[in-house]
């Protein structure tokens, strides 16, 4: 059986697609001032059938993003098909969703009861005042909130929430955030600030690392690693009496591409091997090609093989990205 995987020997296990690069939040460290949607978005048809030659390919986990994913219309539907999907172990596909939440609150139990598994929603504050400096939305705070409630009372688990920190706008944000994950029951993932920006603000000094959170949250209460699978991005974290977990994404501060099992289409239909790929590969335009199923796999077996074997941020040979991430999907 023909499995995915790249020069280097990573086996590429996870899809990400992004169904819409359009969103309605702004938030500083992804968007600048405009309506976000530079790219087209597909029938759902296409990712379907972009997702069932993946899954014969390999892939065990589907993580629909976006832009803002819950704003395409028929994403029930969509996670209706995909949970249609097997695995080459004939087990049905992973399936997760990365939102702002916004427009979680009605859809969670709807999205479940079509066949996702997990949620993870973006927050970057638990300070409704921050927060709307943050996404430069005036009142979505509490929509969040209720989004992230209502995931966990629909039975999506584990509900994660990430939160990017980004020096000058929420490191203070830490230990209120190590209490939240401990009073809601989710896990808090706090994410160190990447250079995928559309304001191109960002810095080395901008990014709150690794080593910072773990001592500040110390402060709070000692926190106990907890032994990680090698592909995870996350380093996880309980609390020393074991109430609440945190988990951190160190893609700069310690990277972990040597474990990367990613791959991702963007919502026109290219594959990224890489989120700092400086280009992509049109899987679309063979579909629209009329190109076969065994083609399209010769096509994608080819592409991942050259995935790049690592970023290059803080470094002087580095290159920005050929897209940033509201039109790549994190
Ligand atoms: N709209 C959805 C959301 O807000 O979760 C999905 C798309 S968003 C691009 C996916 C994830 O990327 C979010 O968790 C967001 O916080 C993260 N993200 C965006 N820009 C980032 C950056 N410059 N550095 C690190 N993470 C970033």
């Amino acid at each position: 059986m023909l499995l995915l995987s790249d020069k280097f020997g990573r086996p590429i296990t996870d899809l990400r697609i992004s169904i819409t690069d359009h969103c309605n939040y702004k938030c500083v460290y992804c968007r600048t001032g405009n309506e976000g949607a530079l790219y087209s978005d597909l029938p759902f048809t296409d990712y379907l059938r972009m997702a069932r030659i993946f899954a014969g390919l390999g892939i065990r986990k589907v993580r629909i993003t976006g832009g803002e994913p819950l704003l395409r219309k028929g994403v029930v539907e969509f996670v209706r098909e995909l949970a249609k999907l097997r695995t080459t172990d004939d087990e049905p596909l992973e399936l997760a969703i990365t939102t702002n939440g916004h427009l979680l609150a009605e859809m969670a139990q709807p999205l479940k009861d079509a066949g996702l598994r997990r949620a993870t929603v973006s927050m970057d504050a638990v300070d409704p005042d921050r927060f709307a400096r943050i996404t430069r939305v005036p009142n979505g705070f509490d929509n969040v909130l209720a989004g992230i409630r209502a995931a966990r009372h629909a039975g999506l688990w584990p509900v994660k929430v990430n939160c990017v920190l980004m020096r000058g706008f929420n490191e203070d944000q830490i230990i209120p955030f190590g209490m939240f994950a401990r009073e809601e029951g989710v896990i808090v993932r706090f994410i160190e600030f990447m250079p995928l920006e559309e304001d191109r603000t960002w810095a080395p000094e901008t990014v709150v690392t690794l080593d910072e959170i773990v001592a500040r949250m110390a402060e709070y209460r000692p926190l106990v690693e907890i032994p990680h699978e090698r592909s995870e991005t996350a380093r996880r974290y309980h609390f020393d009496d074991g109430i609440g977990e945190i988990g951190i994404i160190a893609p700069v501060s310690h990277p972990f591409c040597g474990h990367c099992s990613r791959i991702r289409i963007t919502s026109d239909g290219k594959i990224r091997t890489c989120l700092f790929s400086v280009w992509d590969h049109d899987l679309h335009e063979l579909m629209r090609r009329n190109a076969s199923d065994e083609e399209l796999v010769e096509f994608i077996c080819g592409v991942v093989a050259r995935k790049e074997e690592r970023h290059h941020i803080g470094e002087a040979d580095f290159v920005p990205a050929s897209r940033t991430m509201v039109h790549i999907g994190g």
